[in-house]
């Protein structure tokens, strides 16, 4: 494999840099989590790029990608990586677009792509219940047919970031009587501001908002909202989350975390020299590197083979387990350097008329919420040892 840039992706690479310096919101830079960050932050990037038609890289050209090769969009993640931008989120351009563009009907398509592309709509995921998370097709949000609706019940939890939702795209059982639960469930999208949809904040221990239950009372949806067909929901899921999962992987991010960290560990001491010189820490990140050298080997490939048209399939898996655990590796080695500096809690400081100061270097002061919030990237997406279970079965045929 050779690994060596062409001189037409140098180019490319030179154009996408010079682009992103130029127009990336620099107000953003170094926002340390997305505590901080307001609706219009989060979707500013996407905003800006959705005008320039590179908001989708991923998707076929006709729906609006870019028509990158597999390195090209590699270049274009480590380049927004390098700067830290903040990427459109997941549930419009990752998740229900490519559900749409491949299953959808041309109505949907016309009316639902062109604001994902924009970064004008914002999307919520309705998958999850609380008696249905890891066993998902257990799921008992019902939609019964009435007429030219569907009447909607239920309740839907973990639901990210859906209090700033104007659309979400909802797994709701149609068929209660089908032989296997998998086979009665359907794939609808909801406007969030129907009548009987309610948006309830889970309060986290850190005082964050970023997750809801979301309750769906009599919620009368257009039976033009049911994409592809009724009762093979389960289809387009799998294909969704296929598509979410190699999306956590998140490498060129974590590329750059190790490289801070390695920042971090050349300012802080321990005996008196640099942490970065102490054998047993030096070897933790070395050993971080090299694991996230194989993971991005094996996106690579991954990327390779949706250039000669395979989908991301069950190997998904493996870059969610590994990407994950990078991720959380990393925290935790962040967390590690900067010792006491780290344990404050500063909740409040960003809170106009704080008197609160951090104590220790900037970097320290996330460095504690960071660590606690991502251990959510083991669970969410489908948690690890699920996608373990993924892995014997569909590729090791156990
Ligand atoms: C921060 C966050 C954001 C989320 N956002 C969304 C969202 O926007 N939309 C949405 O629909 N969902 C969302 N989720 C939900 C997420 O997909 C579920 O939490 C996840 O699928 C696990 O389900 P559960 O929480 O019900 O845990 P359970 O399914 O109850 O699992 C509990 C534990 O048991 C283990 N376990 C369960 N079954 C097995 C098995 N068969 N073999 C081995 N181990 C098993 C699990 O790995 C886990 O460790 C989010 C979750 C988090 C934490």
């Amino acid at each position: 494999m050779n690994l060596d840039f062409t001189p037409e992706e140098t180019a490319f690479r030179d154009e996408v840099r010079a682009f992103i310096e130029e127009n990336h919101p620099k107000h953003l830079e170094g926002m340390g989590n997305r505590e901080d960050m307001s609706p219009e932050d989060m979707t500013a990037w996407h905003k800006i790029l959705g005008k320039k038609g590179w908001s989708a890289p991923a998707w076929p050209v006709e729906y609006g990608g870019t028509g990158w090769t597999a390195t090209q969009r590699y270049i274009w993640s480590e380049e927004n990586a390098r700067v830290g931008t903040f990427m459109p989120l997941p549930f419009g351009v990752s998740m229900v677009g490519p559900v749409i563009y491949t299953f959808g009907s041309e109505e949907q398509k016309k009316q639902h792509l062109p604001g994902i592309l924009s970064g004008d709509v914002w999307w919520c995921q309705g998958y999850s219940e609380p008696g249905a998370g890891s066993d998902l097709a257990s799921l008992k949000t019902t939609a019964v047919r009435d007429g030219d609706h569907y009447v909607i019940n239920g309740q839907k939890t973990w639901t990210t970031l859906a209090q700033y939702a104007d659309w979400g795209f909802f797994l709701c059982r149609t068929d209660p009587d089908a032989a296997k639960p998998q086979e009665g469930i359907s794939f609808i999208l909801i406007d969030m501001n129907t009548p009987g949809v309610e948006v309830k904040p889970i309060k986290l221990i850190d005082g964050g908002y970023e997750v809801n239950e979301t309750w769906l009372t009599d919620v009368r949806v257009p039976v033009e909202n049911l994409v592809g067909e009724e009762n093979k929901g389960w289809t387009y899921a799998k294909f969704l989350l296929a598509h979410e999962r190699s999306g956590i992987a998140g490498v060129a991010r974590s590329k750059r975390g190790v490289e801070k960290l390695r920042e971090i560990a050349a300012k802080e001491t321990l005996g008196g020299a640099p942490l970065i010189e102490d054998f047993d820490f030096a070897r933790k990140v070395s050993q971080l590197e090299i694991d996230l050298d194989a993971l991005e080997i094996t996106e690579l490939r991954t990327l390779a083979g949706e250039q000669a048209g395979k989908g991301p399939g069950p190997e998904s898996s493996i870059l969610k387990i590994k990407g994950t655990e990078i991720q959380q590796r990393l925290t935790e080695l962040t967390l590690e350097a900067v010792g006491n500096y780290g344990t404050p809690m500063y909740g409040s400081i960003a809170d106009p008329g704080s008197n609160q100061y951090p104590i220790g270097p900037d970097y320290a002061q996330h460095a504690a919420a960071t660590y606690f919030n991502m251990r959510k990237t083991s669970i969410y997406g489908g948690s690890n040892e699920i996608q373990r279970n993924i892995i014997s079965k569909m590729i090791l045929g156990l």
